[in-house]
Parts: structure tokens; C-alpha cells; sequence
């Protein structure tokens, strides 16, 4: 019996759970490890931060929905990796041991690059519940006292997409406050260009979300590097193509939410030989560590290099589908490791399919493969996008309650509009064949 265990309950973890047990049967031991005992559905933080979710709606047991799949779980935090001996450390210095794991841990939040930022200074985040929860605090002062608002991404951020969502549902939870008036709003981001992403712009995603901003009448500044905050105001280079200081701005604000650049968490970024130097684990195209062979990592914690070079650093999002892509492709390695015998082979192949929420319309985005040149690349906007991330909110919770990461109908309603979590899948698979 193989013992295998995934360290992190988020979007990419569960998923991974769930599969990996479906797929290696009974006769192999799954176990979870995540630091706290509910799961949390991070895309809804944006509504969270305004009031539109309590965080009980967006948030479930682990255990119980787990234990259905036969699935054990611990909750602890892991504080080390001791590749040597196969085995975790907790906080309370447990030892848990492993055959393979699977590091699923998301990111650490490094404000601690930018003087002055994060909920622990002067500006809020989404980026957790808790975060989203001390946002609403500060978002209520803001209606009681309204005053100027930046909204953005600091440089080195790589998920863009929040931080528009987050502007534009501010936007009209403002407009039907009947205060936008009194708030000035700014969007600061280190993107050489509006609906950059971090991808190099996906389809018409640049002019759409520029009409969508100066519609808002919320001004921008791309090339963003932020110097340093202070209590109420915000110290920002702007960068010409060359990365020379084009213009300096020292903006007020009452309120700030700027997406942070992301790091790989500690007890995975100490392990020598696994991470590059940002903490995020190195993987060939099976997921798994080229040093520890017994190692397979997916989702935010992955290394993945940026989509080009921009006179103010930024990353590639690592967006649900595609994370989930990457778990399959970890699930099925594993079988053809451990059942089979042989060589992983299966590769995710990282399409992006994004929904995102703006107030009361909404975008959605298909880059396929996310990494330009692409065979696909769309971008349409409407309020049937708006409806449609509410949808798969219920949808995806629902899913990691049930403990099918991907339902038949997903598979082939998908597969239909030629979208695939697994390159050349391997349809004579067992999962596939019980699916
Ligand atoms: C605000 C926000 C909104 C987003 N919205 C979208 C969206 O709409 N669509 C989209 O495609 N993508 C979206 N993303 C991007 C991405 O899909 C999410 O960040 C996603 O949650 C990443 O999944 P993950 O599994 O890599 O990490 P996470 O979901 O963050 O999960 C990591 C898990 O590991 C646990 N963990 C961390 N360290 C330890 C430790 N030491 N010990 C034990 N447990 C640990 C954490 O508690 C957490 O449960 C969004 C990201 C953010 C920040």
C-alpha cells in the first residue's frame, strides 16, 4: 500500500485528493494536511470584501465531505519537509510520513517587498478570507467617509484578475451607495498595459477593460512600481518602456486594495533542491520535482516563468482550470506509477478558463494553451458573465463537497468546446472507463 499525501486543502488540493484516490482505489492510503479545518473558495473574496458573501456561504467542513471518499485528514500546518525521511512536521511537531506527496500549498502573500503594504500597514487585500473579512471593515468606513480609492497590483504580482474584479464590484457597490461622486478612484498596477494579465493580454482584453475603466471613470497607471505607502498616501514610480522613472505621483487614499506578488510558503521554499529562488517548486511537465522523484506539486506553488518581459516585473496567474489540469495530470502519474509501473506520462495542458465578476456585468477569458502563441484566445463581456460566475461558485463548491473534481457532463460539455484537462488523453485510462 502506498501512502500518498497532498499538503493543502485549496482549489488545486481537494481536487487533487479526490482524484488521486478515485484513481488508485482502496488498496492505497490518501491523506490531506491543511492548516485550517474548512475549505474556502478564494474567488469569492472579492464579494466577500464588500458584503455580498458571509464567509459561511463560500466555506465547508473538510473532514466530513473527505472521509465519504475515504479520504483521512489532518489538520495541522506543515512547518517542514524532510525529503530525506519522507516525512512532515507540523506546528505541534507531529511527524507524518509518505510515500509521495503532493504539494498543493498555494502562496505566501509578500507584502513584505513594498514598504507599507498589507492589512499589517496601510493597504487591505483579498488574497485570504480573513483578509476579505478586515477588508469589509475598511470598505464600510469608506461609505460612512468617503474619500479617494486605489485599487491594483503591486509589482511582481501575477494575479491580475482580482484586483479588476475587486475595482469594478467596488465601483457600483459605490454607485448604489450613491456616493461615487466623493470617491475618486485610481487603478495602479504593474501591467505594461491595461488587460495585460500577466499573459500578454488575452484576446480584446486590453481596449474591453479600458473601455470598461474610463466608462467607471476610474483613471490608471500602468508600469506601476510602488516606492513605499504611508497612512493615506501612496508613493508610485511610473516606469517609461526602458524602466526608467517616467513620472512620480504621490496619491491619496481612503482606501487601498492591491494584490501583493506571490512567494512560495516557507516550509517548501527551505527544502534545498525543490523551489527556484521565489519558493515556488520546480516541476518538469509531469508535475513532478526533478530532484525528489517521489514529489509532484500543482497550482500557485508551482514555478512557471513569466509570459514576457515587462519594464516592471510580473507573473503568469495560475488560474482554477488550469490548476486543475494540473492535478489530473498528477492523479493519473501517480497511477502509472504506482499500479502500473511505468513512467509518468501525462502532461495537464494548462488551458485558462477565467469567469470574472465586475459589479453588474462580468468577462470571461479562454487562453488555450495560457501560454502564448495560443490556438485559442477570447474575451467576451456581458451580464450573462456576471450570472455565470455565481453559477460556478455553487458549482465548484458543490463539486468539492461531492468529491467529483470533474463531472461527466463538465468533461465532455467541455471536451465538446474542444477543451481538455490532460494532453492527449488517455481515454482507455480506468479513471476514464468509471467516469
Ligand atoms: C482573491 C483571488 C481570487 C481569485 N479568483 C480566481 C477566479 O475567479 N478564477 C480563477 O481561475 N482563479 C482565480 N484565482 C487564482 C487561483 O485560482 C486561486 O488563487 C486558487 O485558490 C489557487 O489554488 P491553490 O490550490 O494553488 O492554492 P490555495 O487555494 O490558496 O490553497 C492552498 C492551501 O494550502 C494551505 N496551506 C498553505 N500552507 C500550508 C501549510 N504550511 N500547511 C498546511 N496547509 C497549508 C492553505 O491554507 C490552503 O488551504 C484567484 C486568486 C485570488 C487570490
Amino acid at each position: 500500500m502506498a501512502k500518498i499525501v497532498v499538503i493543502g486543502a485549496g482549489t488545486g488540493g481537494m481536487p487533487a485528493a479526490y482524484e488521486i484516490k478515485e484513481i488508485l482505489g482502496k488498496d492505497h492510503q490518501v491523506l490531506m494536511v491543511n492548516e485550517h479545518d474548512t475549505f474556502r473558495f478564494t474567488p469569492s473574496n472579492p464579494w466577500i470584501a464588500v458584503g455580498w458573501r458571509e464567509p459561511k456561504a463560500i466555506t465547508f467542513q473538510i473532514e466530513k465531505h473527505l472521509a465519504d471518499k475515504k479520504i483521512e485528514f489532518k489538520c495541522a500546518r506543515v512547518t517542514k519537509i524532510d525529503t530525506e525521511k519522507n516525512q512532515l512536521i507540523t506546528a505541534d511537531e507531529d511527524i507524518i510520513d509518505y510515500d509521495y506527496l503532493v504539494i498543493a500549498t498555494g502562496p505566501k502573500l509578500a507584502f513584505n517587498t513594498i514598504p507599507g503594504a498589507g492589512p499589517e500597514h496601510f493597504t487591505q487585500s483579498i488574497c485570504t478570507l480573513e483578509h476579505a473579512v478586515e477588508c469589509k471593515v475598511d470598505v464600510d468606513k469608506l461609505l460612512a467617509n468617503p474619500g479617494p480609492v486605489i485599487v491594483g497590483a503591486f509589482q511582481g504580482a501575477s494575479c491580475f484578475g482580482p484586483a479588476y474584479e475587486y475595482v469594478f464590484i467596488l465601483d457600483k457597490v459605490l454607485r448604489d451607495a450613491g456616493i461615487r461622486s466623493k470617491v475618486p478612484i485610481h487603478f495602479v498596477t504593474s501591467e505594461p498595459y491595461v488587460g495585460h494579465l500577466g499573459l500578454g493580454g488575452v484576446g480584446d482584453s486590453k481596449s474591453m477593460l479600458e473601455s470598461e475603466l474610463r466608462q467607471r471613470d476610474i483613471k490608471w497607471i500602468c508600469n506601476a512600481t510602488v516606492d513605499s505607502v504611508e497612512e493615506g498616501v501612496m508613493h508610485i514610480s511610473e516606469l517609461d518602456r526602458k524602466g526608467n522613472v517616467d513620472f512620480s505621483h504621490s496619491l491619496p487614499f481612503q482606501h487601498s486594495m492591491l494584490i501583493p506578488p506571490f512567494a512560495g510558503i516557507d516550509a517548501v521554499a527551505n527544502v534545498e533542491g525543490l523551489c527556484n529562488p521565489k519558493g515556488f517548486v520546480i516541476t518538469d511537465e509531469h508535475q513532478r520535482s526533478p530532484t525528489f522523484g517521489n514529489i509532484f506539486a500543482g497550482g500557485v506553488c508551482v514555478a512557471i516563468p513569466p509570459a514576457e518581459i515587462t519594464p516592471v516585473p510580473t507573473g503568469m496567474p495560475k488560474t482554477g482550470y488550469m490548476i486543475e489540469s494540473m492535478m489530473t495530470a498528477i492523479a493519473h502519474n501517480l497511477h502509472s506509477i504506482i499500479i502500473e509501473n511505468s513512467p509518468p506520462k501525462s502532461k495537464g495542458t494548462w488551458n485558462a478558463i477565467c469567469i470574472a465578476d465586475m459589479g453588474d456585468t462580468g468577462a470571461v477569458f479562454v487562453a488555450m494553451p495560457q501560454i502564448a502563441p495560443r490556438n485559442v484566445s477570447w474575451f467576451k463581456k456581458g451580464k450573462w458573465a456576471h450570472f455565470a460566475k455565481i453559477g460556478f461558485e455553487k458549482y465548484f463548491l458543490r463539486k468539492m463537497k461531492t468529491g467529483s473534481s470533474e463531472p461527466l457532463y463538465e468533461k465532455y460539455a467541455l471536451k465538446l468546446m474542444g477543451i481538455t484537462r490532460l494532453e492527449a488523453e488517455d481515454d482507455d485510462n480506468d479513471i476514464n472507463k468509471e467516469l
